[in-house]
């Protein structure tokens, strides 16, 4: 059984953790960078990326959390997490920075100047899915490399990527009954 983490610095933790186990991995906290150098995946919450990249600093764990992913630890970001997968983003704070690996133009709050928050079924990698968005980001472009796997209204926007061992939605799969992204992010773990 794959060991994965959740990092712990902000948002849906306990979410997150659920819905791994239930798709067959043990879930454990990450705050330290000792406790990311023990995990086989790694799973970024939503919640805030100016605040995320803030403690993430303050913790000691941008620097070993960019190590890791540079050398290949799956990682799925959901939301704020998405934004700090992102190699570039567009309207975040000044100085604002990612962990960063996927090749990707991601734009913070993107839907959130239409509508705040909504939900929507849409289908990513082949499957139907529930997705509840929350401020969410959208994909603005992406590199040669990533693969898009879902795309939701208004505008058909990007909103699920796969870059290799790296995954990304601007969606909140732990806030719904729907373990299926979860199950591919283990399944990419047990493969890798
Ligand atoms: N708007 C948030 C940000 O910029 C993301 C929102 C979320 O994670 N639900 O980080």
């Amino acid at each position: 059984m794959p060991t994965i983490g959740v990092l712990a610095l902000q948002g849906d933790v306990r979410e997150h953790a659920r819905m791994l186990q239930e798709a067959g991995a043990t879930a454990v906290a990450v705050r330290r960078p000792a406790e990311l150098d023990a995990v086989d995946g790694l799973v970024i919450p939503g919640g805030e990326s100016t605040t995320m990249w803030k403690l993430a600093e303050t913790f000691d764990l941008l620097d070993p959390l960019r190590m890791r992913i540079k050398e290949g630890l799956p990682a799925y970001g959901s939301c704020a997490g998405m934004i700090m997968l992102a190699d570039r983003i567009e309207d975040g704070v000044a100085g604002q920075q990612t962990i960063g690996g996927i090749d990707m133009v991601v734009r913070r709050n993107a839907f959130g100047r239409q509508v705040d928050s909504f939900e929507s079924d849409l289908t990513f990698a082949g499957q139907r899915v529930h997705a509840v968005f929350i401020r969410a980001p959208w994909v603005e472009s992406v590199g040669a490399d990533v693969d898009v796997l879902g795309r939701a209204e208004p505008g058909d926007r990007i909103v699920a990527v796969r870059q290799g061992p790296l995954l990304a939605t601007s969606f909140h799969p732990e806030l719904t009954g729907d373990v299926s992204v979860h199950r591919y992010f283990v399944d990419m773990v047990r493969e890798l």
